[in-house]
């Protein structure tokens, strides 16, 4: 079953100079339970990608569907978590008010939060630090923090945007092991931007190629395998 198709996609900004083609005519489709890397140089437009599948910016053209729906801009859903690239945690609350924060806005009683929060906090390697701040742990935790915050709302289709392209290969060793382990566990349906060829291989169960001319697919690559 399809879950994200992407149709004949188009993005232009308005620069300065005259307009720039930052997506040309991209298509692709995501089925249940994959785990998509779009993988290219920075620059070639995945984040632009990524935040139209996300309806967090309009299309100059083609179409965006999740679940046969088109996507529109600046509507939720409530379906599709995203994890950002940079650092988005609320700074003034604890490890446990951030991740707990989706389930208080969506209204979720406060025993039952705890009792969630503290399964995520355990999930994410946490456990001790729930009343830690930001600022008291490393970037990697903090990461962690963020992906627990997202998936705590239990989203069948999950978009992330360089989720680990800051921390140190260490850290993000651990964090694509602790991702495949839920991954493993719930088979989400993930969509994931990346510049890291090695990252794309070891979390991607396919992998869609762009184009170091912005905004293509790279259509005329080829994977052989051979044997000695
Ligand atoms: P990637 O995520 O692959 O690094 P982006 O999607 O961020 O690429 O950007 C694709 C291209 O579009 C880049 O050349 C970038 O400079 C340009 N771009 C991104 N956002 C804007 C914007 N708001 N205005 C003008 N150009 C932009
Ligand atoms: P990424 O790391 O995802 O490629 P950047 O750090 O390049 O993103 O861009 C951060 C922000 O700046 C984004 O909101 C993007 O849309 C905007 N941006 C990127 N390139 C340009 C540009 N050439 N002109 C205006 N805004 C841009």
């Amino acid at each position: 079953r399809t879950r994200i198709a992407v149709q004949g996609l188009m993005k232009t900004y308005n620069t300065g100079s005259g307009e720039f083609v930052a997506v040309d005519n991209v298509s692709f489709e995501v089925g249940e339970g994959e785990f998509v890397a779009l993988l290219g140089p920075s620059g070639c437009g995945k984040s632009t990608i990524l935040n139209m599948v996300a309806g967090l910016l309009p299309r100059s053209g083609g179409r965006i569907l999740i679940d046969g729906d088109a996507v529109e801009t600046g509507k939720v859903n409530p379906r599709v978590g995203y994890v950002f690239q940079r650092d988005t945690l609320f700074p003034w609350r604890t490890v446990e008010q951030n991740i707990g924060y989706g389930l208080e806005i969506a209204g979720v009683s406060k025993p039952e939060r705890a009792a969630r929060v503290a399964d995520a906090v355990g999930k994410a390697g946490l456990i001790g630090f729930g009343r830690s701040f930001p600022r008291m742990l490393s970037g990697g935790m903090r990461q962690r923090v963020a992906l627990m915050r997202t998936l705590i709302l239990e989203p069948e289709i999950l978009l992330m945007d360089e989720p680990f392209g800051a921390l140190d290969t260490h850290t993000k060793l651990e964090m694509h092991k602790t991702l495949l382990e839920i991954w493993e566990r719930e088979r989400q349906t993930v969509l994931f931007v990346t510049h890291d060829l090695g990252e794309a291989l070891t979390l991607a169960s396919r992998i869609i190629l762009l184009s170091a001319r912005p905004g293509r697919l790279k259509d005329d690559f080829e994977v052989s395998f051979s044997r000695p």
